[in-house]
């Protein structure tokens, strides 16, 4: 059997060019898949090794290129309807000689002769090493995503494997090879050890290449085989995209502070009828005293709610910076073209009856999104219970608010329902800044919003609630500068369709989404919650105390189980109880009861006062080695603590508190919450939320969050 020599090519050393001739080959057939051969060129054409290969069309050409080369050989078949060619017989390795060679060759052209072959690929027949795995997926949300892996069975089996959004850095590469587990097998382990430099180099090229080339769509590079000196690339494949879409990487941040602080707000479709959601949103701005000069818009009303109406924005003397519109979805598109040309800066679109509806509310959402492109408006929503923001008194929420304290914490949630009934209970132990609900996010986003609260002065902390991202490229990048400023954490709910996915790549396979969000949310510097409690656990440490700048803790309990299980979480989250100084154990010593051994934990059993607390917690202060505390209280006794607690000068270094069975004493809990301690249940949380203050400070250049700028001054 003979096959047909391939059309010649003018040969060319740009890599641009030759992805050209090579992607217009597939294309002209018709494929979406580079075989291996072409992928190895691609590969080697930017200096990345390879095993070389040379394709023949007969048995003939197969004995002679393998003379060639050099014993022994492997074959490959080079088909488009062969993928995963080892699976259907499509490889033939080791061949020693040219006997070998024809026998193999003969059978492989027999048994493929039905398939769309170009020919068998011959090639040098690598020497055994260790087997890694290189990929390369195209997340629809956060753009290309690296993967490496050990090969072979820690892939399969164990699933091995790490993941980057890129572009990455030398020190991403780093810690994608440090965080498997199988990096002692890197390292070097009974002699055999992987040249290190050479890999991270190959991971940076692949990088390079498909940032370079947007029509990778997904690459394997399977495997890989390292050596204590250099690399071969033994099995390559590609698939590409003809339709590029374009992620939107373009930093567009516009300064939203007239959003968050605006000097006139309009209200349209303001309502002087109680129950009514314009009735609500008005006495939210009115009741908690908003800063902005309020307009409140409806033809059939003089007066609202004691405050003079206008039958329409065009009356209103006066420049409006965010226009708030709470009308049927009917009347939506209308309204808003109204407050774009009266020269509206921002809208808050709380109508509902979008695209959350399906697809005549996304037509109609698209329509608006067309009228604010127009006149360069900007607008939140819709389906959203619009800003909260208590620095300004700015209440603009759907439901009826309680009172709110000023806070530090920002907050970015999906959906207005939610917000609202966190805010109603967390109001009680924690104080929020502003709080922001993006619904169905027709253009300002949680990006967007994000950005803003990165500067603004008043935030110290950030939680988000979301369901799904936009642009998670350009969310990944204003994270990264957020997070080095500000402490955020995110609940985000996984998505469990990876299944779903037709995918051909081995890399795409085992990419699953929410693993994805994972590492998205890790290179940006974000926590990830595990869910409501976890988050705002965690935004209470953050808000009220500061970071430890030393992992040594002192745990201070009237129960020893506990003071075990706080031990236990420190060490487990990567902490460890605190050592104190011969001069401070003295006077510990001191002060403690004599049937008490232990000097951390310290344990004083059922006879822990107020005074003596105060005491130990004063000498932990002075440790050059403690850097914080958690401190075990008796639920029935707690009130008794409050005033001492209070006179501490802890110099920085964060105390958690931990009552067992808080629930039950909540009144006094919200005095220890409101003096600025938070208060757990458990040990196991107060330990967590010291270790990921304690990492947060020391992954930024900076050492001091914000919270503790601001308690230093
Ligand atoms: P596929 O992944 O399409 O089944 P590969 O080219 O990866 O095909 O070949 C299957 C296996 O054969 C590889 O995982 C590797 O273990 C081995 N292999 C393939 N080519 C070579 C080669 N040139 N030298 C050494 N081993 C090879
Ligand atoms: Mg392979």
């Amino acid at each position: 059997m003979e096959i047909a020599p391939a059309a010649t090519h003018p040969s060319s050393d740009a890599s641009s060019s030759l992805w050209e001739e090579i992607v217009g080959e597939a294309r002209a057939d018709d494929r979406t898949y580079l075989l291996e051969p072409e992928c190895k060129r691609l590969l080697e054409d930017i200096g990345i090794a390879t095993t070389g290969h040379e394709v023949a069309r007969t048995v003939e050409d197969a004995v002679r290129i393998s003379g060639h080369i050099g014993y022994p050989v492997v074959l490959k078949i080079v088909s488009e309807d062969v993928v995963h060619k080892s699976d259907s017989g499509g490889v033939k390795l080791n061949l020693a000689d040219a006997e070998a060679v024809r026998a193999a060759c003969t059978g492989m052209f027999e048994a493929f002769k039905d398939n769309n072959i170009k020919g068998v690929s011959v090639q040098k027949m690598a020497k055994p090493g260790t087997e890694v795995i290189i990929g390369v997926t195209r997340d629809p949300i956060f753009g290309p995503v690296l993967m490496f892996g050990l090969g072979g069975i820690f892939v399969e089996v164990m699933k091995d494997i790490t993941f980057r959004i890129l572009p990455v850095d030398e020190k991403e590469i780093d810690a994608m090879l440090q965080e498997i587990k199988g990096y002692p097998l890197l390292k070097g382990y009974r002699g055999h050890s992987v040249d290190l430099r050479s890999l991270k180099t190959l991971l940076m090229k692949v990088s390079r290449m498909v940032t370079d080339h947007p029509h990778i769509k997904e690459l394997d590079l399977n495997p890989v085989i390292c050596y204590p000196d250099g690399y071969t690339v033994v099995d390559a494949r590609i698939f590409v995209d003809n339709k590029v879409t374009s992620i939107v990487t373009a930093p567009i941040n516009p300064d939203l502070h007239d959003f968050f602080y605006p000097r006139s707000i309009a209200l349209v479709g303001a309502s002087d009828t109680k129950g009514k959601l314009g009735w609500n949103v008005f006495h939210n701005l009115i009741h908690h005293h908003c800063k902005a000069r309020l307009y409140p818009i409806n033809p059939k009303c003089e007066v609202i709610q004691g405050v003079k109406a206008y039958k329409s924005l065009s009356e209103v003397d006066d420049s409006i910076d965010v226009a708030i519109v709470i009308v049927p979805a009917a009347a939506t598109p209308a309204a808003v073209e109204e407050c774009c040309k009266k020269g509206v800066r921002y809208i808050v679109i709380e109508s509902a009856g979008f695209a959350e509806l399906g697809e005549e509310g996304k037509r109609a959402q698209e329509q608006i999104k067309s009228v604010l492109k127009k006149y360069g408006c900007r607008a939140l929503g819709p389906n959203c219970s619009g800003v909260i923001n208590t620095h300004h008194n700015m209440v603009q929420s759907i439901g009826i608010v309680n009172d709110l304290g000023k806070g530090n914490i920002g907050l970015i949630a999906q959906a207005g329902v939610y917000a609202a009934g966190i805010l109603w209970g967390l109001r009680h132990v924690m104080d929020f800044g502003i709080v922001a609900t993006i619904g169905n996010k027709l253009d300002i986003n949680e990006t967007d919003i994000l950005h803003h609260l990165g500067n603004d002065d008043n935030i110290d902390v950030i939680c988000m609630y979301l369901e799904d991202i936009t642009s998670g490229k350009r969310f990944v990048d204003v994270a990264r500068e957020v997070t080095e400023k500000k402490p955020t954490i995110i609940l985000k709910s996984g998505r469990t369709d990876a299944g779903k996915k037709a995918v051909m790549s081995h890399t795409a396979s085992l990419a699953g989404d929410d693993k994805i969000n994972d590492i998205a949310f890790r290179q940006s510097g974000i926590i990830r919650a595990r869910n409501n409690d976890h988050m705002f656990d965690l935004a209470r440490a953050f808000a009220k105390q500061p970071v430890p700048i030393t992992d040594g803790v002192l745990v201070i309990t009237y129960t020893g189980s506990l003071g075990v299980a706080a031990t236990d979480t420190l060490y487990l989250s990567k902490m460890r109880l605190g050592e104190l100084e011969p001069d401070l154990k003295k006077r510990l010593k001191e002060i403690l009861p004599d049937y008490v051994q232990s000097l951390n934990p310290v344990d004083y059993s059922f006879t822990m006062n107020p005074k003596e607390l105060r005491k130990t917690i004063e000498i932990g202060v002075e440790s050059k080695d403690i850097g914080s505390f958690i401190v075990v209280l008796q639920t029935e006794i707690l009130d008794s603590f409050t005033a001492e607690l209070q006179q501490i000068d802890y110099r920085g270094k964060p105390i958690m508190l931990c009552v067992p069975c808080k629930e039950f004493a909540m009144d006094a809990v919200i005095r220890l919450e409101k003096l600025g301690f938070p208060v757990y249940s458990n040990p196991e949380m107060a330990a967590e939320a010291l270790s990921e203050m304690y990492k947060y400070g020391n992954s930024r250049k900076s050492q001091f969050s914000a919270v503790q700028q601001k308690m230093a001054s």
